[in-house]
């Protein structure tokens, strides 16, 4: 995967990366009409491909776009993108645009979406901010109203987080914590946000206008057959701040602990052993454990 021969995936075919071009009609750039998946390559294997691709046929779906291929050939050509690029360890971007079209809305006027598949090395957050934990601050910024575009959805309108995110560097912190309309906790901006309460994990439920990450449904899986209680339940910024433990998921961060929200510290204010043991139970998983 070096920067000379990076091969992407476009219009059915393997070109060179400075090859690889979008038209500046196509409603993905005009609009931010279209849909992403992206996945993590361990030891040469895709991770939890099926359980991205079926949320990408859903994203899809819900935005009225009709991918080109079926689920099966879009799981071959990220394989044979993976391998082209020699990727064992990396990340995989499976972006899907409307196409090219007028200056319209319309999407009758575009021509067939375009497939877009990126497979490369991945730069990885610092160990130590998984030892020592993040400092998170919640964004005046509020998640998407799901009437409005459901973050269930994950559209390559990414405006929304993006105001978020702009919040948490202007403070420092690589996350910030989104709540929803009715100022529930909704998600961070690209990643979803567990606690531990007296034994208990709590997460946030789909209908608090979160996308359901793949890591999130894969840690919930593990804290089960941890013998963990897992509740998918609504919870406001104060459940966090009296937590004992809490921590993010998502496929670049992986679990990744939380000790501060909002200058509040959380629990002792270190990585607790929930957390811990959770963290290591995805490392052996990932490996193909
Ligand atoms: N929420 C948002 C808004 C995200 O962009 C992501 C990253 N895809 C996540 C949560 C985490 O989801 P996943 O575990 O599938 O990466």
């Amino acid at each position: 995967g070096t920067e000379m021969s990076l091969k992407v995936y476009i219009a059915g075919e393997l070109v060179d990366k400075a090859d690889a071009k979008v038209s500046v009609f196509d409603h993905g750039f005009l609009y931010g009409d279209g849909v992403f998946e992206g996945i993590r390559v361990y030891n040469g294997r895709v991770f939890l491909m099926d359980e991205h691709i079926e949320r990408l046929y859903e994203s899809a779906l819900a935005i009225r776009l009709e991918i080109p291929l079926s689920p099966a050939e879009m799981t071959e050509a990220v394989n044979k993108t993976v391998a082209a690029n020699g990727i064992t360890e990396g990340y995989v971007r499976l972006v899907i645009s409307r196409g090219a079209g007028t200056l319209g809305l319309d999407i009758r006027r575009t021509s067939d979406p375009q497939v877009i598949i990126i497979a490369d090395t991945i730069s990885l957050y610092p160990p130590e901010m998984y030892r020592d934990g993040l400092k998170v601050v919640t964004a005046s910024t509020i998640r998407n109203h799901a009437g409005a575009l459901s973050p269930r959805i994950k559209s390559l309108n990414y405006l929304n987080n993006i105001l978020a995110k702009i919040e948490a560097t202007d403070t420092g912190c690589i996350e910030a914590l989104m709540l929803n309309a009715q100022g529930e906790v909704a998600e961070c901006t690209g990643d979803n946000i567990f606690i531990v309460k007296d034994g208990v994990l709590k997460t946030p439920p789909p209908e608090a206008g979160i996308l359901e990450g793949i890591t999130r449904g894969a840690v919930m899986g593990l804290a089960r057959q941890a013998g963990l209680t897992v509740q998918e339940v609504a919870m406001v910024r104060h459940d966090i701040y009296i937590a004992d433990e809490c921590f993010l998921t998502g496929t670049a961060a992986e679990v990744i602990p939380v000790v501060d929200l909002d200058g509040r510290k959380i629990g002792s204010g270190t990585p607790g052993p929930v957390t811990k043991d959770l963290l290591e139970r995805f490392q052996t998983l990932k490996t193909g454990g």
